[in-house]
C-alpha cells in the first residue's frame, strides 16, 4: 500500500521535529497532499491511524489537505489549475508546462505539547 510508505516517511520526520525540539507529545500533524500525489485521503487516515500509536500517544490527530495541482506554462508562463490531467495550457495550448505545487506530500505543521505543560510540573 502506497499510503503505508508515505506516512512511515512522515512519521520518520515528525520524530526528528520532535526529537530536534527536545521531545514532547504530538498533538497534531498537519499534510499537505497534492492531487498528483496519487494520495488517497481516506487510506492515508487509516494507514497514519494504525501506524502513529506506536510512535506517539494515541491522540495525535492528523489534519490532512489535498491541494489542487498547479503548473505553469512553458511557452507563456501563464498560471492554472490542472483538472482531469490536462496538461495544456489554457492560454495558447502548448503542452508543455511545468508543475508548480501538487505532486508531493508535504509535512506543513507539527503540534507539540511540552512535557512541562502536560504533566504541569515545574523542573
Ligand atoms: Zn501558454
Amino acid at each position: 500500500m502506497h499510503e503505508r510508505s508515505l506516512v512511515q516517511n512522515l512519521l520518520r520526520q515528525v520524530e526528528q521535529i520532535v526529537a530536534a525540539e527536545g521531545g514532547g507529545q504530538v498533538a497534531e500533524i498537519c499534510v499537505q497532499a497534492g492531487d498528483l500525489s496519487g494520495v488517497e485521503p481516506l487510506l492515508f487516515q487509516m494507514a497514519f491511524a494504525d501506524m502513529a500509536p506506536a510512535v506517539f500517544s494515541s491522540s495525535c490527530q492528523l489534519a490532512l489537505e489535498v491541494v489542487p495541482v498547479t503548473a505553469v506554462c512553458s511557452q507563456c508562463d501563464h498560471r492554472f489549475e490542472i483538472v482531469d490531467f490536462q496538461f495544456r495550457c489554457p492560454v495558447c495550448q502548448a503542452g508543455s508546462v511545468q508543475v508548480l505545487q501538487g505532486d508531493e506530500v508535504k509535512l506543513i505543521s507539527v503540534t507539540i505539547n511540552s512535557k512541562h505543560s502536560i504533566e504541569g510540573v515545574a523542573s
